[in-house]
């Protein structure tokens, strides 16, 4: 791929008609635009560029020129390409993150933010449904953050739904990007509460991006661009490229003074701190943004910044009747809207973030110091940089729960057994974490959080909670019963502490598991149940909020009782506690 060839792509365009550049700007299907072009052959230069990607990890000198190459002929190429092609260009483009040289980061974002979304993302295209997919891999592969807010408000700039774009990410997403797109969700979709709103960052910090430097070859001052221009003729003469061209003001206004073209404002970033109404008339009680507007009509009085507005002014700016502005919105309470599966997958994968990264290797038990000690490396492997964020990522999901899916009655049943089974194998897996800062916040989400959304859960949704804490949601596996019911023993456990289970779920759930031992376990099994058994019921251990004769009532009433076989189930489970530590039994009255 040598310097020529990539010429001979944008110097014909030279031929371009002057006032056909809106071929240039936006994709259409319509017919007249093949005719403008010269013969060439674009799909085949096209797919040998897609082949010669594919060979790319193998090249061994120059990558970077090579690369930058390719991304340049990429460029030109684009508005030539045909529908099929063109929809693969943008997941095809952010796969190339970690495999050209992380010099090219920033400049495939560039060509993905700046030049493909704008020209490919509209009605006429599929490209729209490659944005969560783009989205996932710049936030996993790129480590420098102010590329992730260039691509998700370059997305906002050109597409609707971002924010269900992000959403995807947190639910189908890998852990790394998972990271990234929660930070950003409630960076751009604040959250009315103030321990939300204020909360400390962790590791992760969100960036505002930079416009590209001023491309003209020209420029002296090379500051950030402000103004795009699509005639091809500028753009070979200006900056030596293929439209579009990103110019600084001064570099603008010579362009258009002397060469009479037209030229157009580019979005320019957000603040990477605001979370209140930018309206300067805002005269409202709650400043807090809930939408975004990306529309020129909003943004021209903003130095073209997307305008964030609070509840009042939105209102007042986007009167009905006037023409609809390219608007971005949270979902508010998920119930029965489009947002319920992708927001309540987003809290359960968000959850189940603390709940593996304890699970793996034991790595997470070690303390900082250690693992710091470690010198960053753990059997050979990086260590994760982000390994406080990657642990402390659920709070985002126990937010998105008490936020937007309240156990209320227009709660979908299902949605909460799903997010019950998991919020209770959070409780199990975070009482294991040390005692340090991450620990205690932790621990400070359940009493400010999460006991409210279980006590109403429990009133409303009572059959799924007991269930759920039965252990019946979960989906069938292949693993061995002492494994399930040492596990629903540990949620027990977990959640007695927070005065969740009251007695008549106690009297109710506790017989099930009970029942379980006696039908499922063996002798050998006892050992191991010993333990989680003996901090149940041992009256000095025992976390239950009531009396001890209250904690064996479910038993001494069956036996006291005159059913027979209930009083021979009791004596079953009254016998499995009693293996566990040796009670007095005058306990039993
Ligand atoms: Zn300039
Ligand atoms: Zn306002
Ligand atoms: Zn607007
Ligand atoms: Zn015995
Ligand atoms: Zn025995």
């Amino acid at each position: 791929m040598g310097k020529e060839d990539k010429m001979k792509v944008y110097r014909f365009l030279k031929d371009f008609p002057a006032t056909q550049t809106n071929y240039c700007e936006r994709y259409s299907s319509d017919a007249a635009r093949w005719n403008l072009y010269p013969n060439l052959n674009y799909s085949a230069l096209y797919y040998a560029i897609v082949n010669l990607l594919d060979v790319f990890p193998l090249i061994t000198s120059q990558p970077q020129a090579i690369g930058e190459a390719i991304l340049d002929t990429i460029k030109a190429l684009m508005i030539f390409l045909e529908r099929d092609s063109l929809e693969q260009l943008p997941l095809l483009l952010a796969s190339q993150l970690g495999v050209f040289p992380r010099e090219l980061d920033k400049q495939i974002v560039h060509l993905l933010a700046d030049c493909v979304f704008p020209f490919s993302i509209n009605d006429e295209t599929h490209v729209k449904l490659s944005v969560p997919g783009v989205l996932m891999l710049v936030l996993q592969q790129t480590h420098d953050p102010s590329l992730h807010t260039w691509i998700v408000e370059s997305a906002m700039n050109c597409s609707e739904g971002v924010y269900k774009d992000l959403l995807q990410v947190i639910a189908k997403g890998t852990c790394e990007s998972r990271v990234a797109a929660a930070n950003l969700l409630f960076h751009y979709w604040p959250f009315p509460n103030p321990q939300i709103l204020h909360r400390k960052t962790i590791q992760y910090r969100v960036h505002a991006w930079r416009t590209m430097q001023c491309q003209s070859t020209g420029c002296s001052d090379k500051s950030s661009s402000v103004k795009r221009c699509y005639d091809p003729v500028i753009c070979a003469d200006v900056a030596d490229t293929s439209p579009p061209i990103f110019l600084c003001r001064k570099c603008a206004e010579q362009v258009t003074g002397e060469r009479k073209v037209v030229t157009q404002h580019i979005a320019q970033p957000m603040p990477a701190s605001n979370a209140t109404c930018q309206r300067q008339e805002c005269q409202s009680q709650s400043r807090l943004a809930v939408t975004i507007c990306c529309s020129h009509e909003c943004t021209r009085g903003h130095n073209h910044v997307p305008m964030r507005l609070c509840m009042d002014c939105s209102g007042l700016v986007h009167e009905e009747g006037s023409i609809k502005h390219l608007q971005h919105q949270g979902s508010g309470v998920v119930w029965s809207t489009d947002d319920q599966w992708p927001t309540v997958e987003s809290i359960v994968k968000l959850l189940r973030e603390t709940t593996m990264f304890e699970g793996s290797e034991g790595e997470g038990k070690k303390p900082k110091w250690l693992r710091q000690l470690d010198g960053g490396t753990s059997m050979g492997k990086e260590i994760d940089k982000m390994a406080d964020e990657r642990r402390m990522l659920s709070r985002f999901g126990v937010w998105l729960m008490a936020g937007l899916c309240p156990p209320n009655d227009s709660a979908d049943p299902r949605a909460i057994g799903y997010i019950m089974q998991n919020v209770f194998e959070w409780f199990a897996t975070t009482a294991l974490l040390p005692n340090d800062s991450m620990g205690a916040s932790l621990e400070q989400l359940k009493t400010d959080f999460v006991s409210d959304w279980i006590n109403i859960g429990m009133r409303v949704h009572n059959s799924v909670f007991i269930a759920s804490l039965c252990g019946e949601c979960e989906e069938s596996d292949e693993r061995p019963v002492i494994d399930r019911i040492k596990e629903g023993l540990g949620r027990l456990l977990a959640l007695m502490p927070y005065d969740v289970i009251s007695l008549e779920t106690w009297s109710r759930v506790m017989p099930r598991w009970l029942e379980a031992i006696v039908n499922d376990c063996t002798e050998d099994n006892q050992p191991e149940l010993k333990v989680l058994l003996c901090k149940i019921f041992e009256p000095d251990l025992c976390p239950l909020p009531f009396e001890t004769v209250e904690v064996y009532g479910f038993m001494t009433d069956r036996i006291g009782g005159d059913d027979y076989d209930e009083m021979f189930n009791a004596l079953q489970w009254l016998h499995v506690v009693h293996h566990s530590y040796d009670f007095p039994f005058p306990l039993l009255k």
